[in-house]
């Protein structure tokens, strides 16, 4: 009889997420966490007004399939205002519960049983669960630290006769890195000559520091083979909310609500309007996210220095990957398990982000998106292990 005698086959091996897993262990010991990514502080008063509002102006009953007009017209603003991408709003935009949804329907509708899934590794927690779900499997290209760069030649050799397609993740997490150009651009070539569907996750393409953040589908020969996913989550501080969206052409937008009307329907209702009113906010509000979010980070990376970790100061996102090795000779899994009693403090170890978690025993990821005083106390007990 297996452990878990009622899980199908296409879950075996899948667990409690480690971030809900490293949350519940901050919340038991009372340490600060700094594992799953979430911040301390409500977003924007604006936005918040905006879906109290909504419940009490009776906006609580199931929206359209595809989302509510209005928030459909706001992404497609925010796409040309800060990226000069048009997309059409009755046709090529869907509303997800969240940027998960929209990856995971993005696989189900996407993938045929058996076809491979390329994706960047360390690799965020999802794609691999929502690739089996789908009967696909998931195929690492490795981002090599310390830079997390991405080796066009290994992406160009993993790919096969079952190819279908390449998931992206830029800003990246757990790493912090942002592909650049050349990478982005090694990446088209690739997709363009072996005929692949990308699917990106650019759920933080407003927290770049360093670099900018360009969007795949705006290269050349890639805007009709991808589909772009972002969320409301990170860039508005509601994570709870589970707003996110899809957007790319009607062909692949259409066959991702297909999938999308079976797992959820709908979601949201009086969220999807505030999170209208959010995609509308002065240039103001991006810029100040993002310095804040860059201050936070060297206010973390500052403290991990000094603790005696080996960071890798993240171009984007609000995860710092910190090398472990000056420190203790356990993985980094243990580590984390043993950081709470030794200097209160959690952080989620990389190795769960890896197909062989021996492949990131070396490293640990804290997040800084938390109050400077939370991280300044942070840094302060981290310094016990020096
Ligand atoms: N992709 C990445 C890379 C993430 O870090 C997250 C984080 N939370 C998600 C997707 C999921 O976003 P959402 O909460 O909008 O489902
Ligand atoms: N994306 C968040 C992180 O990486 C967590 C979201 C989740 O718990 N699924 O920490």
């Amino acid at each position: 009889m297996p452990d878990r005698p009622y899980l199908s086959a296409r879950l075996r091996g899948f667990g409690t997420t480690i971030f809900a897993e490293m949350s519940a262990l901050a919340a038991e010991t009372g340490a600060i966490n700094l594992g799953q990514g979430f911040p301390d502080v409500d977003g924007p008063r604006a936005v918040a007004d905006a879906a109290i509002a909504a419940i009490r102006g009776g906006q609580n009953q199931y929206p359209p399939g595809p989302g509510i007009l209005d928030l459909r017209r706001a992404i497609a603003d925010h796409q040309r205002r800060f990226w000069g991408i048009q997309v059409d709003p009755e046709r090529e935009i869907l509303v997800t519960a969240g940027a998960t949804e929209a990856l995971t329907a993005a696989l189900l509708a996407l993938c045929e049983p058996d076809d491979e899934v390329l994706a960047l590794e360390p690799t965020y927690d999802s794609y691999r669960a929502a690739a089996s779900m789908a009967g696909a499997r998931l195929v690492p290209v490795s981002l090599r630290p310390p830079g997390y760069v991405l080796d066009a030649d290994s992406l160009r050799r993993a790919v096969t006769v079952r190819t279908r397609l390449v998931l992206l993740n830029s800003p990246h997490n757990p790493t912090g890195a942002v592909l650049s150009r050349r990478e982005l651009e090694a990446i088209a070539e690739v997709c363009v000559e072996r005929d692949l569907l990308v699917v990106t996750d650019e759920v933080y393409e407003h927290m770049v520091y360093e670099g900018e953040h360009i969007p795949i589908s705006t290269l050349p020969g890639m805007a009709e083979r991808t589909v772009t996913i972002s969320s409301a989550g990170k860039t508005f501080s509601f994570t709870g909310w589970k707003i996110g969206w899809a957007t790319g052409p009607a062909a692949l937008v259409d066959a991702v609500r297909t999938a999308k009307q079976f797992l959820t329907y709908v979601s949201g209702a009086p969220f999807q309007p505030a999170i209208a009113v959010g995609l509308r906010l002065a240039d103001t509000y991006f810029e100040e996210l993002r310095s804040d979010l860059a201050h936070k980070r060297d206010v973390l990376c500052n403290g991990l220095e000094s603790a005696g970790f080996e960071v890798y100061r993240p171009a984007g996102t609000y995860f710092v990957t910190a090398g472990i090795r000056r420190l203790t000779d356990e993985d980094g899994d243990t580590f984390c398990r043993h950081l709470p009693a030794r200097c209160g403090v959690v952080a989620v170890p990389t190795s769960v982000f890896y197909e062989h978690p021996t492949d990131g025993r070396d490293a640990i990821r804290f997040t800084f998106c938390k109050r400077i005083e939370v991280l300044e106390d942070a840094a302060h007990r981290l310094k016990a292990l020096a």
